[in-house]
């Protein structure tokens, strides 16, 4: 067995919503897969007390260097969170390519994965169209009191 997760953020990562606000926003991530063609296994929402790795799954590769185009393994990344697991609140890096600064949840990743406080996991969601669209996304973000994106997640 497999799941599929849409794991949706804030975009910013240190951000936390109001409870009564994360829980309108689930409200309304429920109703979307509420149709007669439509099922979701769970829609939740989870507070982490420390910045979190919000990762795909096997999804996520790699990601390209804004300054020079190289293309780095996703491995350098996870090896840099084993780390600093203790702390992420601090997400700049030098990148190994060209030493360039970043900052890890602003990496142009092949597949998107993020870095955050809070999260919805909708899991197994089935319809037509699995993702959120843009609407949907700035929808839950007025809800949650914040812009949000979605990162897509197989396990
Ligand atoms: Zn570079």
């Amino acid at each position: 067995m497999s799941d599929n997760w849409i794991r949706v953020i804030p975009t910013s990562p240190s951000w936390q919503p109001e409870p009564e606000a994360a829980k309108s926003a689930v409200d309304y991530l429920s109703g979307l897969f509420a149709g007669p063609d439509n099922a979701v296994d769970d829609v939740r929402a989870e507070l982490h007390k420390d910045t979190a790795l919000i990762d795909s799954g096997v999804n996520t590769a790699s990601f390209t260097c804004a300054a020079c185009s190289a293309v780095t393994g996703v491995e350098w990344v996870l090896d840099l969170v084993n780390e600093r697991c203790e702390d992420l609140s601090d997400l700049d890096v030098h990148l190994p390519c060209c030493g360039a600064h970043a900052r890890l949840n602003d990496l142009d990743y092949d597949w998107p994965m993020g870095f955050a406080r809070f999260e919805i996991g909708v899991l197994n969601a089935r319809r037509a169209r699995y993702e959120l669209d843009e609407a949907e996304l700035h929808e839950v973000g007025r809800l949650v009191g914040h812009p949000v994106r979605q990162v897509l997640a197989h396990y």
